[in-house]
């Protein structure tokens, strides 16, 4: 039967596949085997799936497909550790998940769009534009065949942080996160799943609301409207004030530090003014900061504002840092990950992009 009429198990959630089952005739404890299969034995051949009875593998075979992306490149550097993966979907684009290993965890970033519809100036994803949201399968094949590859157990933590606006995708966003944290799945524990967003409020609320509990980081990057709005131009629909009001209600209702992903931009963010509105910020909410190197996107040949960032000065960083660390704010900063692999957001896919392969 052509795989257009089969229906795709990765990605439906343990009640998802459960129902299927019940459709199919069958009772919803074969859905639970099979969802074991997939997210704890990394199995997606149903005739390696020793439990089943030999006519309900025939019945799955014939109404049911398992499948997997591409991967299409892999690069290690051995400078970070950082190994970076380019995965092709069905339909032929390209997304890429990284992972980052750092002080006893191995960081999983996945995407969740093939591009980005958002635009921050100083993101390689952006210039990509934006094709389309993943599935939910698409999402976790990224971790399932990044266990595959590493051996099980091996990813430590998620972070939602790679290609795209997680809540832009939000239904299967959660539903990945469903399939992560579900009490079946023996993978990553839930306390180690964040999700990076650019900002949308009433998104940040939702996701407080849903009984999902990851943690949560807002791409902060300025403090001040206006510098924020420039680079980041969603900061214009919606504000960093409404956005610091949104993670208050999440940190509140999930009793989660909220994370601020702070990218270092030479005379754009690292002034004094700056690193007073973040101890200011930070004083008042329960929050930590990560401080991120800027890793150029020159020789992606962007435009406009893009073309004039320029990464602050080691020692300028030094003392920023400092500075937080004396009013006692929470800081760790990100090692410039894999300038030998293109490890910036989309990088890698924007060069597969341009070389057309
Ligand atoms: S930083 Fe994130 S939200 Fe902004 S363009 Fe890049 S992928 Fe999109």
């Amino acid at each position: 039967m052509d795989n257009l009429f089969r229906t795709e198990l990765k990605g439906l959630t343990p009640g998802e596949i459960q129902k299927y089952f019940e459709s199919l005739g069958e009772r919803k404890f074969r859905g639970d085997q099979v969802f074991n299969w997939i997210y704890n034995h990394l199995v997606f051949d149903f005739d390696q799936m020793r439990n089943l009875p030999k006519p309900l593998r025939e019945k799955l075979k014939l109404n049911s497909i398992i499948s997997s992306l591409q991967l299409i490149d892999k690069q290690y550097s051995p400078k970070t550790g950082t190994t970076k993966y380019l995965f092709r979907t069905s339909d032929n684009q390209n997304i890429e998940s990284v992972i980052i290993p750092e002080k006893g965890r191995n960081t999983l970033c996945i995407s969740t769009q093939v591009g980005c519809p958002l635009d921050c100036k100083f993101c390689a994803t952006g210039v990509m534009g934006y094709k389309r949201n993943l599935t939910t399968g698409e999402i976790v094949d990224q971790y399932l065949l990044s266990a595959k590859e590493n051996g099980k157990g091996y990813i430590t933590n998620i972070v939602y942080m790679g290609m795209g606006e997680p809540l832009l995708n939000y239904e299967r966003t959660i539903s990945s996160l469903q399939i992560f944290t579900n009490e079946i799945t023996k993978g990553v524990s839930r306390n180690r799943i964040t999700i990076s967003t650019a900002g949308i409020p009433h998104k940040i609320i939702e996701l407080a609301e849903s009984g999902i509990r990851a943690k949560l980081a807002l791409s902060l990057h300025s403090c001040f409207e206006d510098i924020r709005s420039k680079i980041m131009p969603i900061n214009q629909r919606y504000s960093l004030r409404e956005n610091i009001a949104a993670v208050r209600i999440y940190s509140k209702k999930t009793k989660t530090r909220i994370t601020f992903e702070y990218t270092m931009l030479k005379n754009i963010n690292d002034r004094d003014e700056d690193v007073n509105a973040l101890i200011k910020l930070c004083s008042s909410l329960p929050s930590k900061i990560n401080v991120i190197p800027f890793n150029s996107i020159k020789h992606m040949n962007p435009s406009g504002i893009s073309a004039e960032l320029e990464s602050t000065p080691p020692e300028r960083i030094a003392l920023f840092v400092e500075k937080l660390r004396e009013n006692h704010i929470s800081v760790f900063i990100r090692e410039t990950q894999g300038d030998d692999i293109a490890a910036a957001c989309g990088q890698l896919a924007v060069k597969y992009l341009s070389l057309r392969i």
